[in-house]
Protein backbone atom coordinates (compact mmCIF):
# COMPACT_ATOMS: atom_id res chain seq x y z
CA UNK A 1 0.00 0.00 0.00
CA UNK A 2 1.63 3.70 -0.80
CA UNK A 3 2.34 6.04 2.01
CA UNK A 4 1.15 9.05 0.97
CA UNK A 5 2.02 11.74 3.18
CA UNK A 6 -0.42 13.77 5.49
CA UNK A 7 1.01 15.63 7.43
CA UNK A 8 1.32 19.51 6.90
CA UNK A 9 2.71 22.10 8.82
CA UNK A 10 -0.35 22.66 10.71
CA UNK A 11 -0.20 19.19 12.44
CA UNK A 12 3.41 20.03 13.37
CA UNK A 13 3.45 19.59 17.19
CA UNK A 14 6.63 21.86 18.61
CA UNK A 15 7.17 19.87 21.71
CA UNK A 16 8.19 17.09 19.36
CA UNK A 17 11.46 17.34 18.32
CA UNK A 18 12.03 18.21 14.50
CA UNK A 19 13.10 14.35 12.43
CA UNK A 20 15.45 14.89 9.37
CA UNK A 21 15.09 13.19 6.62
CA UNK A 22 17.65 10.57 6.79
CA UNK A 23 19.07 11.10 3.07
CA UNK A 24 20.11 14.66 3.65
CA UNK A 25 24.28 15.11 4.37
CA UNK A 26 25.52 15.99 7.96
CA UNK A 27 25.75 19.28 8.97
CA UNK A 28 23.67 22.29 10.07
CA UNK A 29 21.66 22.40 6.84
CA UNK A 30 18.31 19.60 6.85
CA UNK A 31 15.04 18.77 4.96
CA UNK A 32 12.45 17.92 7.73
CA UNK A 33 10.75 14.50 7.40
CA UNK A 34 7.41 13.22 7.09
CA UNK A 35 5.92 16.50 5.42
CA UNK A 36 6.54 16.23 2.20
CA UNK A 37 4.15 17.37 -0.24
CA UNK A 38 6.22 17.10 -3.02
CA UNK A 39 6.41 20.71 -4.17
CA UNK A 40 9.95 19.88 -6.18
CA UNK A 41 10.47 23.45 -5.57
CA UNK A 42 14.00 23.53 -3.69
CA UNK A 43 15.91 21.05 -6.11
CA UNK A 44 15.18 24.19 -9.10
CA UNK A 45 16.85 26.46 -6.80
CA UNK A 46 19.72 24.37 -5.79
CA UNK A 47 20.18 21.56 -7.41
CA UNK A 48 23.90 21.11 -6.77
CA UNK A 49 22.66 20.29 -3.00
CA UNK A 50 19.06 19.28 -2.85
CA UNK A 51 18.32 15.79 -3.87
CA UNK A 52 14.38 14.59 -4.45
CA UNK A 53 13.72 10.81 -3.60
CA UNK A 54 10.21 10.37 -5.30
CA UNK A 55 9.23 7.15 -4.54
CA UNK A 56 6.35 7.17 -1.82
CA UNK A 57 6.61 3.88 -0.49
CA UNK A 58 10.04 4.97 0.40
CA UNK A 59 9.42 6.42 3.96
CA UNK A 60 12.43 8.68 3.07
CA UNK A 61 10.34 10.44 0.28
CA UNK A 62 11.03 14.11 0.04
CA UNK A 63 13.61 16.46 -0.76
CA UNK A 64 16.68 16.24 0.84
CA UNK A 65 20.98 18.21 1.41
CA UNK A 66 22.85 15.91 -0.63
CA UNK A 67 25.49 18.74 -0.26
CA UNK A 68 26.45 20.78 2.61
CA UNK A 69 26.54 24.55 1.35
CA UNK A 70 29.61 25.76 1.31
CA UNK A 71 30.86 28.43 -0.65
CA UNK A 72 29.27 31.55 -0.35
CA UNK A 73 27.65 30.75 -3.92
CA UNK A 74 26.21 27.85 -2.12
CA UNK A 75 24.81 29.35 0.90
CA UNK A 76 23.23 31.96 -1.44
CA UNK A 77 21.77 28.87 -3.00
CA UNK A 78 20.56 27.04 0.29
CA UNK A 79 19.03 30.64 1.17
CA UNK A 80 17.01 30.74 -2.27
CA UNK A 81 15.67 26.81 -1.52
CA UNK A 82 15.15 27.55 2.10
CA UNK A 83 12.94 30.70 0.56
CA UNK A 84 11.17 29.04 -2.18
CA UNK A 85 9.82 25.83 0.10
CA UNK A 86 6.09 25.68 0.77
CA UNK A 87 6.02 24.19 4.35
CA UNK A 88 9.59 25.32 6.10
CA UNK A 89 10.95 21.74 5.70
CA UNK A 90 13.78 23.06 5.17
CA UNK A 91 15.80 24.27 7.80
CA UNK A 92 18.95 25.57 9.46
CA UNK A 93 20.04 23.36 12.96
CA UNK A 94 23.02 25.02 13.17
CA UNK A 95 24.57 27.96 15.15
CA UNK A 96 26.90 30.11 13.74
CA UNK A 97 25.40 33.78 13.96
CA UNK A 98 26.68 35.02 10.38
CA UNK A 99 24.23 32.60 8.89
CA UNK A 100 21.41 32.93 11.07
CA UNK A 101 21.81 37.05 10.52
CA UNK A 102 21.62 36.47 7.12
CA UNK A 103 18.34 33.90 7.58
CA UNK A 104 17.12 36.96 10.00
CA UNK A 105 17.39 39.55 7.16
CA UNK A 106 15.66 36.72 4.63
CA UNK A 107 12.52 36.71 6.96
CA UNK A 108 13.93 33.03 7.15
CA UNK A 109 14.45 33.03 11.13
CA UNK A 110 11.01 30.34 11.85
CA UNK A 111 13.34 27.59 9.81
CA UNK A 112 16.56 28.17 12.23
CA UNK A 113 16.41 25.79 15.19
CA UNK A 114 17.87 28.30 17.29
CA UNK A 115 17.84 31.81 17.84
CA UNK A 116 20.50 34.35 17.18
CA UNK A 117 22.82 34.28 20.20
S1 LIG B 1 10.27 21.53 0.25
FE1 LIG B 1 8.97 20.17 1.43
S2 LIG B 1 7.19 19.78 0.11
FE2 LIG B 1 8.81 20.62 -1.21
S3 LIG B 1 9.86 18.80 -2.04
FE3 LIG B 1 10.98 19.42 -0.18
S4 LIG B 1 10.11 18.24 1.49
FE4 LIG B 1 8.69 18.14 -0.24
Amino acid sequence: MTNLPTLSNDDRNEEVPRQRNPLNAPGPFYVEANFCLACCLPEGEAPDLLGFEGDLDNPRFGCFFKKQPETPEELDRAFSAMHSNCIDTLRYGGEDAAILRRLQKLGLEDQCDHPLP
